[in-house]
C-alpha cells in the first residue's frame, strides 16, 4: 500500500468508527481525530476541549492533576485530600513517584491524609474541621515542613473558605499552609489541575526559601515526577557532565526545592505540559532561563545533552562529549541485543500530556514504528511539538474514547500498545502485547542511560512473550 493509500484508508477508518455516534457527538469527535500528512495542513486536531458526555474518556480531573501529579510527590509536606474519602483513597500511593526519606518522619508521600467529609460537613461546612486537622498534623508529624490543602469537588460547592483557614494556620503553625482550589469540576481534565497547582506554588511558596548563592553549575529539573526513579536516572547523567542538580520539581522534592526553584542558572523542563507555567513565571519574574529536554532513548538524550551543554562553559561541553561517548558504547550493546527482536514492530500509544511524543525516539532507537498516538489532555502547543516527530499516515487521536481506541487498534493491528491501567486488560484480552506507559508496569526507570536498557528489555518482554501464542485454545479452529 502506498503512503497516500494508507492515509486514505486511515481517514476512512476514522469516518467508519464515528458512524456509531449521534450527530452532535460525531461532529465533535471528528475534530479530535486526524491522520498525519506531509505538510500537515489537515492533521491538526482540536484539543483541550470538554469531553463528550458518556463516551468513556480516559481523562481524570483537576484534583488528579494537582494532588496526584504536582503536589503529591513533594515529600516533606503533608497533603490533605480535603473532602469525602474517595478521591484520596483511590489516588493513594498508586502513582509511582518515588521519594527517599523516612516514612512518617520526613517523607509523607506514601500516606493518605483526608478530612473524610461526612454529611454534617457538607451542611455546616468543613473549615473548622480543616483547622483541627492541620493542628493534628503538626502535632503528630512535627517534621512536616508545610501542609497543602487539595480541594475535592464539594469544597468549592458549599462555600468553604479554605484560603482564610490557610492564612490563619500558616501563622499559627509557623509553616506554609497552601490552599489549592483543584476541585474536580474545574476545567476539563487533569490539565487545569496542573495550572492551579503551579499557581499555588507561585502565590504561596516560590521566593520564600532560605537565601543561598547560585553556583555556576546549579540547575533544576522541572516536571520530572520520578516515576520508578526516572528523575534519579536523569540527575545522574547531568551530574556526570558536571552540573549540580539542586532542585527537582516535584519527584522526590522538598519544600525548599520549590521555594528556591528560581535560584539556578538554568531550569530544564521535561514535562512541558504540567510545569510550563512555573518555568515561564520564573523566567519572567526572576530571569531564570529554561530549556526543554528529552531523556528517553540514546538519540534524544544525546541531542538534549548537547543543547544543555551549549548553555555552559568549555569544561561542561568537554565532559558532555566524554559522557556521550562512554554511554554510546553501552547503549549500542543494548541496541544490538534488542533491535533484532523488535525492529519493524508497530506501536500505538495513548498517554497523558507528554509521553505520546516524548517516547517516540526511544522506540525508534529500537527500530520500532509509531503508527498511532494521542493525548488525554494535551493543548495545541503539545500537538505542534508532536506532528514533526510523526511519520506520514500516523493516526492522531485527542481524548480518545474507549470505543474509538478499541476500533483503531482492531483495524491497525499494532504489535504493541502503550497506554494506561484502564486500557491494559482490554488489549491483553484481545491477545495484544501491552505496556503501561504511566506506571512503567511497576518497572523503570525509563529515563536516562540507566533507563533505556530497562525500557528495551520491557518492550521485548511484552512483544516476544510466549503467552501470545497461547491465546487461542488448540482445539479452536
Ligand atoms: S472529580 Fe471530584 S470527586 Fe471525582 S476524583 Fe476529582 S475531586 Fe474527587
Amino acid at each position: 500500500m502506498s503512503i497516500s493509500e494508507m492515509i486514505q484508508a486511515r481517514k476512512e477508518l476514522v469516518n467508519q468508527v464515528l458512524e456509531v455516534y449521534p450527530e452532535k457527538a460525531k461532529k465533535n469527535r471528528r475534530q479530535h481525530l486526524a491522520v498525519k500528512e506531509e505538510d500537515c495542513s489537515s492533521c491538526a486536531v482540536k484539543s483541550n476541549g470538554k469531553t463528550v458526555p458518556g463516551i468513556m474518556t480516559a481523562r481524570g480531573c483537576a484534583y488528579a492533576g494537582a494532588k496526584g501529579v504536582v503536589w503529591g510527590p513533594v515529600k516533606d509536606i503533608v497533603h490533605i485530600s480535603h473532602g469525602p474519602v474517595g478521591c484520596g483513597f483511590y489516588s493513594w500511593a498508586n502513582r509511582r513517584n518515588l521519594a527517599e526519606g523516612e516514612v512518617g518522619i520526613d517523607n509523607f508521600v506514601p500516606f493518605q491524609f483526608t478530612s473524610d467529609f461526612q454529611e454534617s460537613d457538607i451542611i455546616y461546612g468543613g473549615d473548622k474541621k480543616l483547622e483541627k486537622i492541620i493542628e493534628e498534623v503538626v502535632e503528630l508529624f512535627p517534621n512536616a515542613k508545610g501542609v497543602s490543602v487539595l480541594s475535592e469537588c464539594p469544597v468549592g460547592l458549599i462555600g468553604d473558605d479554605i484560603e482564610s483557614v490557610a492564612r490563619r494556620m500558616t501563622e499559627k503553625t509557623q509553616r506554609p499552609v497552601v490552599p489549592v482550589r483543584c476541585e474536580g469540576f474545574r476545567g476539563i481534565s487533569q490539565s487545569l489541575g496542573h495550572h492551579i497547582a503551579n499557581d499555588a506554588i507561585r502565590d504561596h511558596i516560590i521566593g520564600k526559601g532560605p537565601e543561598r548563592e547560585i553556583g555556576p553549575y546549579d540547575i533544576g529539573i522541572i516536571g520530572d515526577y520520578n516515576i520508578g526513579g526516572d528523575a534519579w536516572a536523569s540527575k545522574k547523567i547531568l551530574e556526570e557532565i558536571g552540573l549540580n542538580v539542586v532542585n527537582i520539581w516535584t519527584g522526590d522534592s522538598t519544600l525548599e526545592m520549590l521555594q528556591n526553584g528560581h535560584l539556578v542558572k538554568l531550569n530544564l523542563i521535561h514535562c512541558y505540559r504540567s510545569m510550563n507555567y512555573m518555568a515561564n513565571y520564573m523566567e519572567e519574574t526572576y530571569g531564570t532561563p529554561w530549556l526543554e529536554f528529552n531523556f528517553f532513548g540514546p538519540t534524544k538524550i544525546k541531542e538534549s545533552l548537547l543543547n544543555i551543554a551549549a548553555h555552559f562553559d568549555d569544561s561542561i561541553r568537554e565532559n558532555t562529549q566524554r559522557v556521550i561517548a562512554k554511554y554510546e558504547a553501552q547503549m549500542q550493546k543494548v541496541i544490538d541485543i534488542y533491535r533484532p527482536r523488535l525492529a519493524g514492530k508497530k506501536v500505538m500509544l495513548y498517554v497523558g500530556g507528554l509521553r505520546p511524543r516524548h517516547v517516540v525516539g526511544a522506540y525508534e532507537d529500537l527500530g520500532m514504528e509509531i503508527i498511532g498516538t494521542g493525548y488525554e489532555f494535551a493543548h495545541k502547543e503539545d500537538y505542534e511539538r508532536t506532528y514533526p516527530q510523526l511519520k506520514e499516515g500516523t493516526l492522531i487521536y485527542d481524548d480518545v474514547s474507549a470505543l474509538e481506541l478499541e476500533e483503531f487498534v482492531k483495524d491497525l493491528k499494532p504489535d504493541l500498545v502503550g497506554s494506561g491501567i484502564k486500557e491494559k486488560y482490554v488489549f491483553e484480552k484481545m491477545g495484544l502485547p501491552f505496556r503501561q506507559m504511566h506506571s512503567w508496569d511497576y518497572s523503570g526507570p525509563y529515563h536516562g542511560y540507566d533507563g533505556f536498557p530497562i525500557f528495551a528489555r520491557d518492550m521485548d518482554m511484552a512483544v516476544n512473550s510466549p503467552t501470545w501464542k497461547s491465546i487461542k485454545a488448540p482445539w479452536v479452529k
